[in-house]
């Protein structure tokens, strides 16, 4: 049985609530292509993603995405902006970025990817790949950095790389690190003047700014908006207030669907509590839930219904869901000229 069979919650949640509210044509800004292989570590079968990416999606083709998008949103015709899955080193990071490549080719011309990089990697050595692959832009992580938790935006994205996407006019897939994430002052000091001093490089921040709930995008929206170079994807947030501030906040205007696949597809919903966030798996909590349907549905229908529902404030119309999941995103990377080999 596949991992993403849909049994009736998920038909019902889909019938019910969203299936009226996905358009017709999508594009999602966010998706991971890879193999499992491709993480180097000797014991990743003991580490954090044997259990999810390892065992249920250890190789993500083409075919397999398209797949997971028919079965969890039926007769959408899907594009997507793709990169490597970021496994903590030692990951093969040539491996990781021909295949993306090579899988996304098969998107009709309609797709495109990014290819990931690590702050060791020179401005020759990032250019020279992105051309002979095709790469519209960089997928940076926090993990690269020497320290993943605290570490300043330029300890992973480090200048050198920011100067190429600057000068090819690329994309850059910035997951924020720290634990305040968007609220912490040094991240939007950083997003102020990179944005500033490298105007053609395009930032999309991942998650909403890193913004599982609304308290870390609320206390920094009025900052970054209006940024002309910055935008939003709202993969796998699941609080509709987070949207809410993220709409009402940036601009709905600045804001792009966006899956996480291959997280999208497995079952459970990214929670949040205090100033933290986690996901919430049909296998790591206790509670019981005898007085209820006790199933999970997919996090990418949690992560949908915020979507929706975080759009109340601002009423969000037809045309404002044309641009969530499509518009906005197709302009975006229409705007970026593939680098061809030199
Ligand atoms: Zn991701």
């Amino acid at each position: 049985m596949s991992e993403y069979e849909i049994n009736s919650l998920d038909t019902r949640i889909w019938q019910e609530e969203l299936d009226d509210f996905v358009p017709q044509k999508v594009f999602d800004a966010h998706v991971h292509i890879y193999r499992w292989a491709f993480d180097l570590d000797p014991s990743k079968a003991t580490g954090p993603f044997a259990n999810g990416i390892g065992a249920m999606f250890p190789e993500v083709t083409w075919e397999i995405a398209d797949e997971v998008d028919a079965a969890l949103m039926p007769d959408r015709e899907i594009e997507r902006l793709s990169f490597p899955f970021p496994f903590p080193n030692p990951c093969d990071f040539d491996g990781s970025n021909s295949y993306v490549a090579q899988e996304t080719s098969k998107g009709a011309g309609k797709s495109r990817s990014l290819m990931l990089v690590n702050p060791g990697m020179n401005a020759a050595q990032v250019e020279a790949a992105a051309r002979r692959h095709g790469h519209i832009g960089f997928k940076p992580y926090r993990w690269y950095a020497d320290d993943p938790v605290d570490g300043r935006l330029t300890d992973f994205m480090p200048e050198h790389q920011i100067a190429v996407a600057d000068k090819l006019g690329l994309a850059i897939m910035m997951h924020l690190s720290k634990r305040d994430a968007i609220a912490d002052p040094a991240n939007v000091e950083d997003m102020l003047r990179l944005s500033d001093k490298y105007p053609n490089a395009k930032w999309i921040l991942a998650h909403c700014a890193r913004s599982y709930s609304a308290w870390a995008i609320e206390a920094s929206a009025a900052k970054l908006r209006g940024l002309p170079n910055v935008w939003y994807d709202t993969s796998t947030v699941c609080d509709s207030d987070a949207l809410d501030a993220l709409y009402t906040g940036v601009g709905v205007d600045r804001v792009m669907y966006g899956s996480d696949d291959m997280i999208g597809p497995m079952r459970g919903k990214y929670i949040t509590f205090g100033r933290a966030w986690t996901a919430l798996s049909p296998t790591n909590h206790s509670m019981s839930l005898a007085h209820c349907d006790p199933r999970m549905t997919f996090i990418r229908y949690e992560q949908l219904r915020a979507m929706k529902r975080g759009g109340r404030q601002i009423g969000l119309t037809a045309a404002h869901r044309q641009a969530l999941f499509y518009d906005t995103a197709r302009a975006l990377v229409d705007s970026i000229p593939v680098p061809l080999p030199q």
